[in-house]
């Protein structure tokens, strides 16, 4: 908690005054243009890897980054999405899985969460992903491929909101699904051509 404290202090004392325009300017604006959904994990932090400033990325961040289909009664996620979407005006949405997912693991690996049965249940949002995984992979390639499959399972998903649904119809909203490596840095583009990503290079041996 020190290390916290100090850290607020520091963003008061050097960040906030050399930002301190941009941050009145958004005291009254709120108008990002992305809803990016990644996972929790601490590792993976989406303003770094997509050097956003304060204000340009609505972020939402699940276990594993998974997003429940839409269901007749509201929660969290589905709430945050439709904000996004419908009041804010989002023109993307990024789906962001990361290499050495916590949640991925356990699932490709089949581990016993009988002792954490909230993240068992909430991991079943990515049964569809597992029946995309090869029988054959193994090991961290079983893995690779499950947060692969899991960030194409969940933009699908992402469509069952209506709100989401519409946008899409409409031509308003481009899905987009990544993932990060992070002993890389690179960031893998699964759905299309429009980012054109080059490869990140090697840490230093
Ligand atoms: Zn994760």
């Amino acid at each position: 908690m020190r290390d916290l404290a100090a850290g607020v202090r520091s963003f008061q004392q050097e960040v906030f005054p050399a930002k301190a325009e941009l941050f009145a300017g958004l005291a009254a604006r709120h108008a990002p243009d992305t809803l990016f959904i990644s996972c929790s994990d601490a590792r993976v932090v989406p303003e770094l890897i997509t050097q956003r400033e304060p204000g340009e990325l609505f972020v939402v961040r699940t276990a594993g980054n998974l997003v429940p289909a839409h269901m007749p009664y509201a929660d969290g996620t589905a709430a945050s999405i439709e904000y996004a979407v419908a009041v804010l005006g989002v023109t993307d949405i990024v789906v962001c899985g990361h290499s050495s997912c916590g949640a991925m693991t356990a699932l490709a690996e089949g581990h016993d969460l009988s002792g954490a049965p909230a993240v068992a249940g909430w991991l079943r949002h990515a049964d569809a992903a597992m029946t995309g995984v090869p029988g054959s992979a193994t090991g961290a390639a079983r893995v690779a491929a499950l947060v692969r499959e899991n960030v194409l399972a969940q933009l699908t998903r992402l469509t069952t909101h209506p709100a989401v649904a519409g946008a899409l119809s409409r031509g308003a909203l481009t899905l987009h699904g990544w993932v990060y490596d992070i002993a890389t840095g690179a960031v893998e583009n699964l759905t299309g051509a429009v980012e054109n990503f080059t490869p990140a290079a090697r840490p230093a041996a």
